[in-house]
């Protein structure tokens, strides 16, 4: 996972253009990704797909030549989507086009200005501040035109029709944990699913934020009906504690799950919706109201790398990607194996040790655990409690419910609904 982040950094990605095209053109080698270009000027919902952008070169040079601001060391310097420009400027000229960060000073914040058209530069604060009073030679070889935006979906047929949806945006540069570490997690575990047989169907979307949701929900809408979980993935590599944002309904069974495996993780937090944030917005507008949650480490904004040059290969870490895609199979386990079932012998107990479900000689706590979960199962398996319910109630863990599940189904005394 992380040799794929070190691939994929140096591109300099967007809402739209060829940055998008190449990113998904390598994740394609890992997942047969199905692109889809939407025209600029197509309407989506309220919005319209804008011109696209794209940008070959751009520096700053000093009157002796030399390149003080290079967009090939690090894309960050340009404000994304800026115009072109190839003009000689004053300090002062300049300066209204700089952006820094004087709290970070060492740091090239990530701007972008997608719908003002402007040009602009992103420097260290120290380097704007180090400038002399001299005539600059700017040049932002860029151009926006109509063209499209691209985004990337890959599907994966279950045993039933119900869908499992997987987010992520792919519009960020050079920024490694907003945005990459979601691309990666996706990408690992679509390839993972791929070579398995699920109940569920599995969708997962490449797509820029705000913009391709919004296209992909107007294109869509006929089968938005099918998802019963989702998740927005964002923010997982760095090495802060998991978080999870609900979806609007706050009692979706995505919410559930991740609540319940969140419990065991130090520090994680369970956050309530708020119509703020990355995708989740678009998923959960009172329109649609998916039951689509965000799973993240520290949220955006609330870490002072976000938006940052920090924000680079070394924030993210490679031990904390499998911690997250970890955590995310356990989730998709969950889901797999949350079932409801119906106890097919509910008068009085049946006798378990005749169909050798209970041990012979007593013995460790799991195998004491597994014996409490056949009779919570047996309990609760009225065709209402999914055995998440069960477990949760039970306080047993989730794998051993399953298990005992499993096997109670193979002595004919439970019945999936
Ligand atoms: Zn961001």
């Amino acid at each position: 996972m992380y040799r794929l982040a070190e691939r994929l950094y140096p591109i300099c990605r967007s809402i739209t253009g060829n940055g998008v095209r190449e990113t998904l053109a390598i994740l394609k080698e890992i997942i047969p990704l199905e692109l889809t270009e939407v025209p600029s000027g197509t309407k989506v919902l309220d919005w319209e797909i804008p011109d696209e952008w794209n940008i070959k070169d751009a520096w700053i040079k000093d009157m002796a030549g030399d390149k003080i601001i290079n967009f090939r060391d690090l894309n960050l310097h340009v404000l994304n989507y800026s115009t072109p420009v190839d003009q000689i400027v004053d300090l002062e000229s300049l300066k209204e086009h700089l952006y820094t960060l004087p709290e970070y000073p060492q740091w090239v914040p990530y701007r972008t200005s997608y719908h003002n058209r402007q040009w602009g530069f992103c420097m260290s604060h120290n380097q704007m501040e180090n400038l002399k009073d001299d005539n600059y030679h700017i040049k932002i070889d860029s151009e926006i035109r109509p063209g499209a935006l691209t985004y990337g979906e890959f599907f994966i047929q279950g045993k039933t029709k119900e869908e499992v949806l997987i987010s992520c945006h792919i519009c960020h540069p050079s920024l490694c944990n907003d945005n990459l570490s979601g691309i990666i997690i996706a990408t690992f575990i679509a390839g993972f699913l791929q070579t398995l047989k699920t109940r569920f169907s599995y969708r997962f979307l490449f797509i820029p934020g705000t913009i391709g949701s919004i296209a992909w929900l107007s294109r869509n809408e006929n089968k938005l009906q099918h998802i019963k979980y989702g998740l927005v993935l964002t923010l997982l590599g760095d090495t802060s504690p998991f978080h999870y944002k609900k979806s609007r309904r706050g009692n979706a069974e995505i919410d559930k799950i991740m609540e319940y495996l969140l419990r065991n993780e130090s520090n994680s937090q369970i956050r309530e919706f708020s119509p703020y944030g990355y995708d989740e917005r678009q998923f959960c507008s009172p329109g649609f109201n998916l039951p689509v949650g965000r799973f993240s480490r520290k949220p955006h904004g609330e870490f002072p790398e976000y938006h940052t040059s920090a924000d680079n290969l070394d924030f993210v870490k490679p031990v904390s990607l499998g911690e997250s895609f970890t955590l995310l199979l356990k989730v998709i386990m969950l889901i797999e194996n949350n079932l409801k079932y119906i106890n097919l012998n509910p008068k009085g107990e049946p006798q378990l040790g005749r169909r050798g479900l209970y041990r012979q000689i007593g013995g460790e706590s799991r195998q004491k655990d597994y014996e409490m979960a056949l009779l919570w199962i047996l309990n609760f398996s009225d065709g209402d409690n999914s055995l998440l319910d069960i477990a949760i109630r039970s306080g047993i863990d989730f794998p051993v419910i399953s298990d005992a599940a499993q096997k109670l189904q193979h002595s004919s005394l439970l019945s999936a609904c």
